[in-house]
């Protein structure tokens, strides 16, 4: 499976050179034949315990012995978990032998941040395997880094080339191909949002990268079951997504089209549980339930706003006015919370915040506080503009 050629449309504007990627079943064998074709010497192969055993162990028992090749296996914390955090990217840093000229990613969304930006500042290129089709941020350049407890997140660099083996995708664990449904189902407030901050805040705008997320979004929905039974073809669609919304990202150099509210109460919810040190939750999960959420909201905003009698002056009422119209044809379109939660359902991902075990206390408070993380019009921000015009929050425990 190749990324859809319109992607190509998108390098002129964003002047970047596009990773080459390959999605199919053995990937992962037309790694050495690419490793040498590059003439990389020394190679360091970035892994964890689990994506070690399900495909590092493997890759550096192809790759030929003229190249030489070490694996660094990353630490977990107390939960078991490895972070993006200033331990685990110095114990990279500490580990990695001088003269290494290629890193592998070899996992996730948290090892490629570690890895990409490690590269970054090491001007050392590198390549993505990943193991499981979790997040869309494969291919994106933006690292989330945890610096003092803090996220963070810093532009780096793309990988050079990306092989997602679907056998390996297919055999991850359940809950990661959920999360990266959920990621991708996102994308349905994200386009909406971002749309909405072209109209009212005027801000950047790009039909074309709309375009091919939203296709990205639907193959993924219209292909939900086989997704769900872990099906080679529906994981192989799964991942075209995630890697093409991450393409769309790196070559806008912005990531409005896949990040919008549902991303900022994910982002919200994700430090109160840094704060607390408690176990992280998945990325895609998190996005998954903020997207149901954030989409029950905007149906009330729809029904609710009274556009001609606004509670309070701000700057961006007349604009407002102007296309609601469009706006409230946007919010009708997007689909009912139900049905997201429906198709979370059919993956096998969590639905509410209460499958989260987030309280109804911390929605609440992201629902107020989120859209203060970034400083875009987005619907959101609309809403708590104008909230003093009656819009009632949601309750997170409404029936599938
Ligand atoms: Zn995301």
């Amino acid at each position: 499976m190749k990324i859809i050629p319109e992607i190509r449309g998108l390098v002129q504007y964003g002047g970047t050179v596009l990773p080459e990627v390959t999605i199919e079943k053995g990937a992962l064998q037309q790694i050495p034949l690419y490793m040498e074709s590059k003439r990389f010497k020394n190679v360091i192969l970035v892994a964890d315990k689990n994506t070690n055993e399900a495909a590092g162990l493997q890759l550096s028992k192809i790759l030929p012995h003229h190249i030489d090749h070490q694996l660094i296996i990353l630490q977990p914390n107390q939960h078991g978990q490895v972070l993006a955090d200033e331990p685990t990217l110095i114990q990279l840093f500490a580990e990695m032998p001088p003269f290494t000229d290629a890193l592998i990613a070899v996992g996730t969304g948290t090892i490629h941040d570690i890895v990409r930006f490690i590269g970054y500042k090491m001007n050392i290129p590198f390549i993505s395997v990943p193991t499981a089709a979790s997040v869309d941020g494969f291919t994106s350049k933006g690292a989330p880094l945890l610096f003092r407890g803090m996220k963070q997140t810093v532009q780096t660099t793309s990988p050079l080339a990306v092989f997602a083996d679907v056998d390996l995708l297919a055999a991850a664990p359940k809950q990661l191909t959920a999360a990266g449904f959920g990621d991708i189902l996102g994308k349905y407030t994200s386009l909406l949002d971002w749309k909405i901050s072209e109209l009212i805040g005027n801000e950047p705008y790009n039909q074309l990268a709309s375009d091919i997320t939203r296709r990205s979004l639907e193959a993924c929905v219209s292909n939900a079951e086989m997704i769900a039974q872990g099906d080679a073809d529906g994981i192989a669609i799964l991942m075209q997504s995630l890697v093409e919304s991450g393409l769309v990202m790196l070559l806008l150099d912005f990531s409005r089209p896949a990040s919008g509210g549902e991303h900022h109460l994910s982002h919200f919810w994700e430090m109160d549980l840094l704060d607390k040190n408690e176990e992280q939750l998945l990325h895609g999960a998190k996005v998954g339930v903020a997207t149901a959420i954030i989409s029950e909201l905007y149906k009330q905003l729809g029904e609710q706003l009274d556009v001609e009698h606004l509670s309070i002056a701000t700057p961006y009422n007349e604009s407002l006015r102007k296309h609601w119209g469009a706006i409230k044809d946007l919010i009708d379109e997007l689909p009912d919370p139900s049905k997201l939660r429906k198709l979370l359902k059919t993956v096998g991902g969590p639905t509410t915040a209460v499958d989260l075990h987030i309280s109804n206390d911390l929605v609440q408070e992201s629902l107020n506080e989120a859209y203060k993380l970034r400083e875009r019009c987005t619907g959101l921000f609309l809403i708590n503009q104008f909230k003093q015009s009656s819009i009632t929050y949601p309750i997170d425990s409404l029936p599938i």
